[in-house]
C-alpha cells in the first residue's frame, strides 16, 4: 500500500489514521503539535509517542517538507525571500516581513497563476499547478523553523490566486487556525483576491472569519480588463456588489489594494472615480506604489504624485493607507514573484 503524506492532514484525518492503526485518537493531537507546531522532520523526533507507534506510522506515512533552495534578505528592510522546491521539483516563494512588531508571512497558494494580469512577474508563469494544503502549510511551518521568529500574521497574497485552488487554501486556513495546528487567530489572516465573485460570496459564509483584500487597480472596466484579464468575467459592478455583501455577511470591513501606476492609473479622475466606486462599502483603500519587474514596462509613480493620489482620495474615503512593499531589492515585494533563479 502507497504511504500517505502526513502534511497538509487536518485532525479528522489523522484521527482516522491512528485509530486505523488500533491507537486512540489523542494521539492524532500530539501528532499535529509535533508536524504543525513543532516542525518534525522524522517520527524519530516524536520523543512522546511510543517507538512501537513510531514504526507503525513509518509503515504506513511519511512527512513530506519542502526543501529550501536559496535565501535572499533585503538590504533595504527587514524583508526575506525563501525559495522552496516541493516534492515534484516546482518552485514556490514565500516571503517573511518584520514590521513595526509584526512578522507576517506572504504565502504562495500556486506554483505560477493563470490570470495573468498584466502588472505581475507571477502571472507571466502561467498556471502549472496549484499547491496542496500540505504545501501551503509547511511553508509557514518551514519559515517558522529557519527564522525562529513565530508568525504573528499571514497574508495569502504571494504567488497564485486562492480563490482558484479553494478547497486546498480552506483546508490550510483550518489548520493555521486549529489549536492542534499553528493556533492562528482568524483575524490574523488575509486573503488576497482579484475578484473571483462566487467564490468571494462562499468565503463570506465559511465558518472561520479570515479578512478579505480584493486587488481593484483600475475604476474602469475598460481598463481592468486590458490590466486584470478576470475583469471581463467578474467586471468591477459585480466585484463591488460581492465585495459589499461580504462586509454585510461578515459585519466587517475589507481591504481594496490599488497599485498606483505612473500614466496608467493615478490621475485625479481616477481617485475621484475610486472614491465613488467604494462609497457605501465599508474599507479600507491600500494604495500600494508599482514595483518594477523586469520586461514589464509599467513605471513607479513619483512620491509627490502618490501624496497627491492619496490627498485627493482621503476626503472622500474613510481610510486609506500607504503600503510600502517589503524587499523590493530581492524581488520579494507586491507583484515581482516569479520562482525563477
Ligand atoms: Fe495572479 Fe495575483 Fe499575479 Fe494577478 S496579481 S496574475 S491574480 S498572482
Amino acid at each position: 500500500m502507497a504511504k500517505v503524506n502526513l502534511m497538509g492532514m487536518n485532525l479528522g484525518e489523522i484521527e482516522e489514521l491512528v485509530s486505523s492503526l488500533g491507537e486512540r485518537p489523542f494521539r492524532a493531537r500530539q501528532l499535529m503539535k509535533w508536524i504543525y507546531e513543532k516542525g518534525a522532520e522524522s517520527f524519530a523526533q516524536m520523543t512522546d509517542l511510543s517507538k512501537e507507534l513510531r514504526e507503525r506510522l513509518d509503515e504506513v506515512s511519511y512527512l513530506d517538507r519542502m526543501r529550501l533552495v536559496k535565501r535572499a534578505d533585503s538590504r533595504l528592510d527587514q524583508a526575506a525571500k525563501l525559495l522552496f522546491e516541493l516534492e515534484d521539483g516546482k518552485k514556490v516563494e514565500t516571503v517573511l516581513i518584520r514590521e513595526s512588531g509584526r512578522r507576517t508571512i506572504c504565502l504562495s497558494t500556486q506554483v505560477g497563476c493563470p490570470l495573468g494580469c498584466r502588472f505581475c512577474a507571477t502571472g507571466k508563469i502561467g498556471l502549472r499547478r496549484n499547491l496542496k494544503a500540505g504545501e501551503i502549510v509547511d511553508q509557514v511551518v518551514e519559515v517558522e523553523r529557519l527564522s525562529g521568529e513565530k508568525p504573528t500574521n499571514l497574508v495569502l497574497m504571494g504567488m497564485g490566486e486562492p480563490l482558484l485552488n479553494y478547497e486546498e487554501v480552506l483546508k490550510s486556513l483550518n489548520i493555521f487556525n486549529s489549536s492542534y495546528g499553528l493556533g492562528m487567530g482568524a483575524r490574523k489572516m488575509i486573503l488576497s483576491t482579484a475578484g473571483l465573485v462566487p467564490q468571494i460570496e462562499r468565503l463570506a459564509k465559511e465558518k472561520i472569519k479570515i479578512g478579505l483584500a480584493i486587488s481593484l487597480n483600475a475604476t474602469t472596466d475598460r481598463l481592468r480588463d486590458w490590466l486584470m484579464p478576470i475583469n471581463r468575467k467578474y467586471p468591477l459592478r459585480e466585484v463591488l456588489r460581492a465585495a459589499k455583501r461580504f462586509t454585510q455577511i461578515r459585519k466587517r470591513r475589507i481591504t481594496f489594494e490599488y497599485l498606483l501606476i505612473a500614466g496608467v492609473n493615478d490621475s485625479f479622475d481616477d481617485a475621484t472615480r475610486l472614491a465613488k466606486l467604494v462609497k457605501g462599502i465599508p474599507c479600507k483603500i491600500n494604495l500600494i506604489p508599482y514595483n518594477p519587474i523586469a520586461n514589464i514596462k509599467f513605471k513607479r509613480p513619483d512620491p509627490q504624485r502618490v501624496e497627491l493620489f492619496k490627498r485627493w482620495l482621503y476626503p472622500l474615503t474613510p481610510t486609506v493607507t500607504l503600503r510600502e512593499s517589503k524587499g523590493r531589492d530581492i524581488g520579494a515585494a507586491c507583484g515581482q514573484l516569479r520562482a525563477l533563479y
